[in-house]
């Protein structure tokens, strides 16, 4: 007997027929003997629709009524799960976040989970009743308003509970039957990926491939949750019941690096479509002006991702190129124009109309020539690099939007990560 935590997002619940299916996959987990608490996500589009009215309201709006009404999604879907258990002869209900309570941060639209108090959770769910919990929020532990996680935070919930109750493993159903190479809607050619070790799944999470939400692989690594990402889709009477001593090989596992085998170079290539350039021309070239650029975008609390900056012949004046979000592009250009006087002169020139393809694996630390063969294949295709930054398991590029998939199936195949 073991304790799991099942989560599932908004495709998996978009409709009642579907909640219906959702409901045999945890009746399965049930009659196997397995106690279980199951996360919810809002239905698919539903999330969207709410932060819609949220800025035809009014386009600047109060973070706390945001949550009030973008947190309604996953009440509706955690209702009807319960009911459609209950129809079925489980014992079921449905909790919020504050009902558990899922404490959190201040920061409303991004809150970060600082704690649940698992032992009353657990004991129900010892005693037989399945939890059926909200995704994405929770309540502000201070001021006990309702707070969300940030998109895509369901995940982030269910990692969170899974540590709460201590249980057996956290798995992610979703519209995919795992962790790909790459995202499978741009790389048919792309692989499941049967294991996948925590920090590449973060770096992929983080550089844009949103199957896991990144905060919730953090949690997963600290707390060492073992997590599987698998498809709900699948016929529910097709699986087995989850058993710690006889794991199935389906979905995939992520997990510590030396549970891994056979470990690739390279495991995976993400995108991320939300970024900006900035490029400020003709700065001055000397002590302290980057300082003067990026104090003031820290203190705005705009996250800057890449930096390059030209070298100068002259060593009079360079040309600075970095990258923010593309949603906050406007206010990193109105905080720059207001930090001019500091900064004395430039021109600027910017643009959303960019990508950053990455290529992600722990076994670039022992390995030469991965950065090579990236650049060599953006070049045979004739793909102009903007900016590059690196880490030890990651090389990331930024690119004209235009040519974001050829990328990133050229290099899924020179990785030889192509399926045959
Ligand atoms: P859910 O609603 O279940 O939370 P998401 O849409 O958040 O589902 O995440 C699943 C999606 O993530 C898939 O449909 C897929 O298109 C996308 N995705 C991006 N990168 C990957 C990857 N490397 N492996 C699997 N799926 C990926
Ligand atoms: N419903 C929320 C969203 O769409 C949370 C989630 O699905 O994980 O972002
Ligand atoms: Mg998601």
């Amino acid at each position: 007997m073991a304790v799991v935590v099942m989560k599932f997002g908004g495709t998996s619940v978009a409709n009642v027929e579907r909640i219906r299916n959702v409901a045999r996959h945890v009746k399965r987990e049930v009659d196997g003997g397995n106690k279980v608490a199951v996360v919810v996500s809002a239905m698919a589009g539903a999330t969207n629709q709410l932060v819609a009215w949220c800025k035809e309201a009014a386009e600047l709006h109060d973070a706390r009524e945001y949550d009030a009404v973008v947190a309604t999604g996953e009440q509706v879907t955690a209702g009807l799960l319960a009911i459609v258990l209950q129809s079925m002869g489980l014992n079921a209900r449905s909790w919020t976040g504050w009902q558990v309570p899922i404490k959190t941060s201040a920061a409303h639209g991004s809150a970060r989970i600082l704690d649940i108090p698992g032992d009353d959770l657990r004991a129900r769910i010892d005693s037989g009743e399945i939890a059926v919990i909200t995704g994405f929020q929770g309540i502000e532990a201070d001021s006990e308003r309702i707070a969300t996680l940030g998109r895509g935070g369901s995940d982030t919930s269910a990692v969170a509970v899974a540590i709460a109750v201590n249980a057996d493993v956290c798995d992610i159903y979703t519209d995919v039957d795992g962790v790909y190479t790459s995202d499978p809607r741009i790389v048919p050619k792309a692989r499941r990926l049967p294991k996948i070790a925590y920090e590449e799944m973060l770096e992929m999470a983080s550089l844009g491939s949103k199957v896991l939400q990144t905060r919730s692989v953090e949690l997963g690594m600290v707390y060492k949750v073992r997590t599987r990402v698998l498809s709900s889709f699948a016929a529910p009477s097709a699986m087995k019941p989850f058993n710690v001593f006889d794991i199935e090989d389906i979905g995939t596992i992520v997990c510590d690096e030396d549970e891994i085998v056979e470990q690739q170079v390279v495991s995976g290539i993400a995108y991320a479509k939300d970024e900006a350039k900035v490029t400020l021309l003709k700065v001055d070239d000397k002590p302290g002006v980057a300082a003067r650029i990026f104090g003031p975008l820290a203190e705005a609390n705009i996250n800057v991702d890449m930096i390059v900056q030209n070298i100068t012949p002259d060593g009079r004046q360079t040309d600075m190129t970095f990258t923010v979000q593309a949603a906050e592009l406007a206010r990193a250009l109105d905080v720059l124009k207001k930090a001019k006087k500091d900064i004395g002169h430039f021109d600027v020139k910017s643009s959303a109309d960019v990508v950053k393809v990455s290529v992600i694996g722990v076994g670039m630390r022992s390995h030469a020539g991965v950065a090579a063969k990236m650049f060599e294949t953006l070049s045979e295709k004739g793909i102009n690099i903007h900016a590059i930054s690196t880490s030890e398991i990651k090389i990331s590029v930024l690119i004209d939007a235009a040519y974001a998939e050829l990328a990133v199936r050229s290099l899924h195949s020179a990785y030889g990560l192509d399926s045959d």
